[in-house]
């Protein structure tokens, strides 16, 4: 539905005591943060960049927990690549934008949001170095997300349409904490369908007391690859994209639509059984991109 890089210099996987025994993805970029993502077998990249992000442990985790599998409703007996999900004769891995946000994301899942090919939440994780995930369940919360919702680094948004929260709790805009100005955006995106975002938003307590940021975009949503009755649902990426530009993240926004862009292509001509050309539109934007953000850097 439509709500959802280190920049990590190096990241690794530790096992640390805890509930579910939980797995925490350590990111050793400025300040070492403690991503707390839910256990799951761990599988190598195709590039040294990155250890598996919290999407991919998410949907790892999925999978290991599965009565049975999973089938995506196409190309499902296809071998995948471990870092993008795409035919490895389609593989994104070297594509992967770094770009560094002061925003964090956290992505709170819907059951099988993790495991479907076209899910966008993963290519947030890909570039948004802060991105957390959390499978939703309305009988029990994560206490490590309970434990990321408190964390004083981070000042949380909901992002929800306003028209289904208290007049109160709708906010426009992303505004610095006149009491702490450090503290950063974390953006809760809730990623599903818009059933089950209307059921995480409704029946999630701890959500209850955080402000809701209410998009106003002012274009339809460019994403190709599910059909929705609504031109102005987003996917969870160009959500994300949204964010970022209303917390002044400009350049990461076009990045990361930039980089749908490329992920829409391949997955597409993947699909249709076509080789990717590395000079598609979609392939020079997301080089502009890049090279915007290496001006700025
Ligand atoms: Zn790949």
């Amino acid at each position: 539905m439509w709500y959802a890089t280190c920049l990590e210099k190096r990241t690794r996987i530790v096992n640390l005591p805890g509930p579910k025994s939980a797995v925490h993805h350590i990111s050793q970029h400025a300040c070492q943060r403690v991503a707390p993502v839910v256990a799951g077998a761990v599988r190598p990249w195709t590039d040294n960049r990155r250890m598996p992000h919290a999407v991919s442990q998410l949907r790892a985790d999925r999978l290991t927990h599965s009565v049975k599998p999973f089938l995506a409703r196409r190309g499902s007996r296809s071998p995948r690549c471990a870092g993008c999900r795409l035919l490895p004769s389609h593989c994104l891995c070297g594509l992967r934008p770094m770009v560094p946000t002061r925003a964090g994301m956290c992505l709170l899942m819907a059951d099988i949001e993790p495991l479907k090919p076209s899910n966008t939440g993963w290519l947030i994780a890909d570039m948004v170095a802060d991105t957390y995930a959390f499978g939703w369940a309305r009988t029990e919360v994560d206490p490590a997300l309970l434990a990321l919702l408190a964390d004083p680094q981070w000042q949380p948004y909901v992002v929800f349409p306003g028209e289904y929260a208290a007049p109160e709790r709708v906010v426009h805009a992303v505004q610095p904490d006149a009491a702490a100005p450090a503290r950063r955006p974390l953006f809760i995106l809730l990623d599903g369908t818009w059933s089950e975002a209307r059921k995480m938003f409704g029946k999630s307590p701890y959500l209850a007391g955080l402000p809701v940021l209410s998009l106003e975009p002012d274009r339809a949503s460019a994403y190709r690859l599910r059909r929705s009755r609504r031109n102005d649902h987003f996917c969870t990426s160009e959500v994300a994209a949204l964010c970022l530009a209303l917390a002044g993240e400009t350049v990461a926004a076009e990045t990361l639509n930039a980089y749908l862009d490329v992920f829409t292509y391949h997955y597409l001509q993947a699909r249709n059984q076509q080789p990717v050309d590395p000079d598609s539109p979609a392939h020079q934007r997301l080089r502009e991109a890049a090279e915007t953000s290496a001006a700025l850097a």
